[in-house]
């Protein structure tokens, strides 16, 4: 049985990106993928000693927010997203799970003091889309920094990636959702 990928978006991410995006996750995924804009109330997930958001918590809101039996569902937000043992996270995911969390944040070049760049932030945004739901189909990180489960410490990691898995997790991902190749 395959799942249906849903896109949440509570971010200025526009409709045009978020159709590219998930022409990529349907090719990876070989699932369908479904959009719907919405506004999340982030406010639980803020600590204010810290100015971020808890991923976790955010995690544990888009559980109990929307049906996600079933499904793989994933929120883009805006906000600064953090887990308590680290500065700062691009997302955070379930593992082998349902929901996924990524941010818009840090993946714009105005937020390191350089110039607006759209399409390398929608390029970023894409590698840790694809990134995060690979973890809710119980895909770890791999050591190939081409492949998209290459943990990404900095942009810049992103950046050297592809948006797309090398061919051990896409074998792992293909058997996991069931697909034949084709040729
Ligand atoms: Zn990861
Ligand atoms: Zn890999």
């Amino acid at each position: 049985m395959s799942s249906i990928i849903r896109i949440y978006n509570s971010s200025e991410v526009n409709s045009r990106t978020l159709e590219s995006i998930s022409g990529t996750l349907q090719q990876v995924f070989s699932a369908p993928v479904a959009i719907a804009n919405i506004s999340l109330n982030l406010e639980d997930a803020f600590d204010s000693g810290r100015e971020q958001y808890n991923s976790t918590a955010l995690l544990a809101k888009i559980l109990n927010t929307f049906d996600t039996s079933g499904n793989k569902s994933i929120v883009i937000v805006d906000v600064d997203l953090f887990i308590p043992v680290l500065t700062f996270v691009f997302g955070e995911a379930q593992l082998d799970g349902s929901a996924a969390v990524v941010s818009t944040h840090r993946l714009k070049n105005q937020y390191y003091g350089l110039p607006k760049n759209d399409l390398l932030m929608v390029e970023r945004l894409e590698k840790e889309v694809v990134h995060e739901l690979g973890h809710t189909f119980g895909m770890y990180h791999c050591q190939d920094y081409e492949c998209v489960m290459k943990a990404s410490t900095y942009v810049e990691e992103i950046d050297l990636k592809k948006s797309i898995p090398c061919p051990v997790c896409r074998d792992y991902i293909n058997e996991r959702c069931n697909r034949k190749e084709t040729g």
